[in-house]
């Protein structure tokens, strides 16, 4: 393990990926209130950095544009993970806990979960438990539906509540541009509105009225291909008419993006982040620029995808 010269002896910093779902197929509402989903992760080039250090009790900042959004008590997800880690091995949870977020927060790229997975490793690193991965990977499953994926990276087919992840070979590199719209949406709203949806078409919501979700099989080799044009037309989420009738303003980001000339648009997760995969580098420049300046989002950035998941720096 290295450390980086700027950071104070005895901390470890964890740089984690944000995601893209370019599948989420939702199954129905099922009796424990979740839904079954087919959820195809693919870790992006965005990042948040976790830094653990020791402290005589808990403590935690956070720094970035967006740190105002962010909840700085015990409810943050980084606070949790390290919290569950230390009575696991029944230690104390005296760690300070720095975040420097990058990621959008509630945007639909899973911020909050890469932060839990990036404080369950620096703080696993810091104590010095060595904890194996496999069980690394269960804790993460304790704290959230997408916290494994963000510990894991690359790319994987979750099934589940998304937390089963089966890793998914990528025979490329994407590239991709993220919208970053102005506020955030609530994920469980999202899921609401999804099932409100469904009961108004009249197709019923439950796991009586829904189709089991499945990989896509076409989408699955696009990815093992590295190939941006079959991957462009098998992109697929299930969320995002649910995301567009909580934020409509969304159809115009999509459009702008489109007619950047982006190969395909989708709204990311639950949104309202929206993702734009291109061609090449030089395409994902020119949609990133044309979008920023639409006024149809906050930000645009261009990124490339798969990242790897959380690592000590
Ligand atoms: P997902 O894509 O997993 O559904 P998201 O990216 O839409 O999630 P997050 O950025 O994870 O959303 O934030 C969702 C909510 O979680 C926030 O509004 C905030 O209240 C809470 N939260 C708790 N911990 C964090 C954290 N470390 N970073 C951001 N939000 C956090």
């Amino acid at each position: 393990m290295t450390q980086s010269a700027a950071a104070p002896a005895g901390t470890v910093t964890v740089r984690v990926p944000a995601k893209v779902n370019v599948q989420l197929s939702v199954g129905g509402l099922r009796p424990d209130g979740f839904h079954g989903l087919a959820n195809v992760f693919l870790a992006v080039g965005l990042h948040d950095s976790v830094s653990a250090t020791r402290a005589d009790s808990p403590r935690l900042t956070v720094s970035g544009p967006d740190a105002a959004l962010v909840p700085q008590d015990r409810t943050n997800l980084a606070a949790r993970a390290a919290r569950l880690l230390a009575q696991r091995h029944g230690i104390e949870p005296d760690v300070h806990l720095h975040i420097a977020k990058d990621i959008p927060v509630a945007g639909g790229m899973a911020g909050g979960s890469a932060d839990a997975a990036g404080a369950l490793l620096a703080c696993d690193r810091l104590w010095g438990l060595n904890t194996p991965y496999e069980e690394l990977l269960a804790l993460c499953g304790e704290l959230g539906s997408d916290v494994p994926f963000s510990l894991a990276g690359g790319a994987a087919l979750g099934q589940g509540r998304g937390e089963v992840l089966t890793p998914l070979e990528v025979g490329g590199t994407f590239h991709w541009v993220f919208a970053v719209a102005e506020g955030g949406l609530s994920t469980p709203d999202v899921y609401r509105e999804c099932d409100r949806l469904r009961e108004a078409e009249g197709t019923g919501s439950s796991v009586t009225d829904v189709p089991e979700p499945a990989a896509d099989e076409a989408l699955l080799a696009a990815l093992r291909a590295g190939d941006a044009q079959a991957l462009a037309a098998a992109l697929h989420n299930d969320l995002q008419p649910a995301a567009l009738s909580l934020r409509p303003s969304l159809r115009e980001t999509l459009a702008a993006g489109r007619e950047a000339g982006a190969l395909a648009a989708l709204v990311s997760g639950s949104g309202p982040t929206c993702a734009f995969l291109t061609a090449d580098a030089d395409s994902a420049a020119r949609t990133a620029h044309t979008l920023t300046a639409s006024g149809t989002c906050r930000t645009a950035r261009a990124t490339t995808a798969p990242a790897p998941g959380a690592t000590v720096v």
